[in-house]
């Protein structure tokens, strides 16, 4: 028992819990009552085709800017509404804004939504995504969801054939934060991918460890073989850009190609790249 250490321990302990329980409760409540006032927007990550140099798509992602508290990151704020449940109401938020901003897009920009295991779990996930995307007029192709590569070794078969059913739609699957995990080779033959996001962790080292190199380039061509495309997360200079391309990775995401975006400058963004594109050509 906390008490049976000493008086000191017991007090540090206590207020540690209770400040982190306080500040959970505050939150909940808070993130309640933004998601009511759709105080949550989402930012736009643009992603590059490596090989025809152009923007492919983009991935939203959310943000919370809290009053208070500032800016709470996703990283902070998405567990707890998993653990909430909060998860549901949150992510059909996202996936419909992130839905009706894409249809205004040109051409066959792809947008990427991160899912939650949660979610994954949740009953009618695909009747879900299959109203999202026809209430926005957008194209089930134009669609990729991402789910952490963690996440999708825990799940059960059923949530497999969840994701089995939204690709016989057409929309398309993303193993995010690829290498963290512990896949088999046997999973990623098995395992309803469309796409492996390399982790952040392996590019950013990718110019200064050669065992980071190896891995990149290794999975890259591994994900070539089984017919996957591969994006590279987390390019923050030239050279690792150059590195992630020489290594056969299909697209780049990153600080170096671009910051998460507001929704009008992502818009802008891909009308300057493809009048660009229309100049060269
Ligand atoms: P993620 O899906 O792997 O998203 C990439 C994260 O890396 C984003 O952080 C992005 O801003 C950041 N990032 C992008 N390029 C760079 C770079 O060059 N350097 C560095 N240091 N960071 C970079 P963010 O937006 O804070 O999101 C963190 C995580 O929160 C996401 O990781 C995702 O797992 C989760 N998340 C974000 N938005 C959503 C959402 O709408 N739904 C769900 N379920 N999860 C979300
Ligand atoms: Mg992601
Ligand atoms: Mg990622
Ligand atoms: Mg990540």
């Amino acid at each position: 028992r906390a008490k049976a250490r000493g008086r000191g321990t017991f007090c540090r302990y206590d207020q540690a819990m209770g400040s982190a329980a306080l500040r959970r409760l505050g939150l909940e409540a808070e993130l309640r009552d933004a998601l009511a006032r759709e105080q949550i927007r989402l930012v736009y990550q643009p992603v590059r085709d490596l090989a025809a140099g152009r923007v492919a798509g983009f991935e939203a992602l959310v943000r919370w800017s809290h009053p208070g508290l500032g800016q709470v990151s996703p990283a902070e704020f998405i567990p707890l509404a998993e653990e909430t449940g909060l998860i549901l109401p949150l992510g059909e938020l996202i996936l419909r804004n992130a839905c009706a901003a894409a249809a205004d897009w040109p051409g066959a920009t792809r947008l990427a939504v991160n899912l939650s295991p949660v979610q994954l779990r949740s009953a009618g996930l695909a009747a879900l995504v299959g109203d999202a995307l026809r209430a926005a007029g957008l194209h089930p192709r134009r669609l990729e969801l991402e789910i952490t590569e963690t996440a999708l070794l825990q799940e059960s078969e059923e949530a497999l054939a969840v994701l089995r059913e939204l690709q016989a739609m057409g929309v398309s699957i993303a193993l995010d934060d690829f290498g963290t995990g512990f896949s088999s080779l046997r999973h990623l033959t098995s395992l309803p991918v469309d796409r492996i996001k390399i982790d952040r962790s392996f590019v950013s080292e990718v110019g200064s460890r050669a065992d980071c190199r190896a891995v990149v380039s290794s999975v890259a061509s591994l994900a070539r073989q089984l017919g996957l495309a591969t994006t590279a997360e987390g390019v923050e200079t030239a050279e690792q850009l150059r590195l992630v391309q020489a290594a056969g990775c299909t697209e780049a995401q990153g600080y170096f190609v671009s910051k998460p975006l507001a929704l009008g400058d992502a818009v802008a963004l891909l009308r300057q790249d493809r009048a660009q594109r229309a100049d060269a050509a």
